[in-house]
């Protein structure tokens, strides 16, 4: 079995755990589990279907700032990112009723 890698920084993985924002498993090391630090596609995956910052609950924010703060991006940023995810995932949903009719 190949060597597997921390899921966010590809560092030495202490071992597999749940992803805390969508039901996943993944490699994670132990600087990136203590900080809370998800892959970024997980960040916006997970959060898809949240329009803002305020219908986030309050416990989460030190999480997703943790996050922001890594991969260098704002909270506007994040969900631009959420809202582009959702119009292709609209896209796709189209795509397929059309291919059922
Ligand atoms: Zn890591």
């Amino acid at each position: 079995m190949a060597e597997r890698e921390c899921c966010v920084c590809g560092g030495k993985p202490l071992g597999v755990c749940a992803s805390s924002m969508r039901p996943i498993s993944d490699a994670w090391c132990r600087e990136c589990l203590e900080q809370g630090l998800e892959p970024w596609s997980f960040i916006v995956g997970g959060l898809a279907g949240i329009s803002s910052k305020e219908s986030l609950r309050v416990e989460a924010h030190p999480q997703i700032e943790a996050n922001l703060k890594y991969y260098g991006k704002t909270w506007e940023d994040l969900f631009a990112e959420i809202r582009k995810l959702e119009s292709e995932y609209e896209k796709y949903l189209d795509k397929m009723r059309r291919r059922d009719t």
